[in-house]
């Protein structure tokens, strides 16, 4: 059994989690980004969180890769009906998750025991571990002024170009004990191809969180999110041009040069083999993109097998 941890975001962080947690040789420990979080109609959402859980248990709707499957929206109905704004699309079944996990945190139970219920009663075999219990919210500046997460994401569908980030509570936050322990106690850890920006940074940057991965003696290895500079889904190559960095893959490797130990690139990006070395960084080359469940399987091997290649680990 190999302890991996992986630090995830939504729809790009949970195919690769897909991945290690089909593997029988993993033991899967999956810390997830809370910072996409928002209050929606009096119940607290947590996209990437949820988008984990879903798919691990299955429950996840295939073709979009989030929400779930077989879902309505009679309930958004009513409440556009009755003027809300409904451009934050919550199903009917995903509005039981949101109502489960908005009641218990006003009954003052931790966010991380109640990820921990929902997991278990969900089925799921691998942990999901939240970087902490404080609440930190990603903020996106566009030329509309400052909008939250979703505001831009969803509603403005990832249109406006991004002036600045910026991580609310991120300062007065503090890393959660398990997430810390999973960090130390790893083997290997993996930066899933998530959005460096809104999904692993607000993971990595909360205080004690870089402390946890200098004291561990565990490889990072880093899955590109972008192959031939572009990505499969959402606002990452974008979000980096605007905010000043190469969006391809040498840009991701000097934005986690002082994390990370290795890189997975697109084998379409081996010409930046030889510059990205520069950056001190072991990097390998393979297909990184992950199309079904044998191409999640197939990368979660693949990255296993250069852990176990590794003479010394780190
Ligand atoms: P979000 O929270 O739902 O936006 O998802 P993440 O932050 O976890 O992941 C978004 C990133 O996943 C995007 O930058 C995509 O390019 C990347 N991504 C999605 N599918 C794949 C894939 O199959 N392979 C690789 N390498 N990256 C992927
Ligand atoms: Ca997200």
């Amino acid at each position: 059994m190999t302890r991996v941890t992986l630090l995830a975001g939504g729809v790009g962080g949970a195919k690769m989690a897909e991945g290690f947690d089909m593997n029988k040789d993993v033991e899967l420990t999956i810390i997830g980004n809370v910072a996409d979080d928002d209050e929606f109609h009096g119940l607290w959402v947590s996209p990437d969180i949820d988008t984990i859980i879903y798919t691990l248990s299955g429950k996840i709707n295939r073709s979009q890769g989030w929400g779930v499957s077989d879902e309505g929206h009679r309930a958004l109905d009513v409440l556009k009906e009755l003027g809300k704004e409904t451009w934050m699309f919550l199903g009917d079944r995903d509005f039981g998750l949101h109502i489960y996990r908005t009641e218990r945190l006003k009954n003052g139970d931790l966010p991380t025991s109640i990820t921990h219920d929902i997991s278990k009663q969900f089925g799921l075999s691998s942990k999901i571990v939240l970087p902490t219990d404080d609440k930190v919210q990603t903020k996106v500046r566009t030329h509309n002024g400052w909008q939250t997460f979703q505001e831009y994401f969803v509603r403005d569908k990832c249109i406006p170009e991004v002036l600045e980030l910026h991580y609310e509570g991120l300062l007065q936050s503090s890393i959660n004990p398990e997430a810390e322990n999973s960090i130390i106690g790893a083997e290997l850890i993996v930066l899933a191809p998530s959005n460096p920006l809104v999904s692993i940074t607000p993971i990595i940057e909360i205080p004690g969180f870089r402390n946890a991965l200098q004291k561990t003696t565990a490889p990072i290895l880093a899955v590109s999110p972008l192959i031939a500079g572009k990505v499969i889904k959402g606002p990452a190559d974008k979000m980096l041009h605007s905010l000043g960095y190469r969006s391809d893959v040498l840009g991701i490797a000097q934005y986690y040069q002082d994390v990370v130990s290795h890189l997975l690139i697109d084998n379409q990006d081996s010409g930046f083999l030889e510059d990205i070395s520069s950056t001190g960084i072991k990097t390998y080359c393979t297909d990184i993109l992950m199309k079904d469940a044998k191409g999640k399987e197939r990368l979660a091997q693949e990255i296993l097998n250069i852990f176990h290649s590794l003479e010394i680990k780190r």
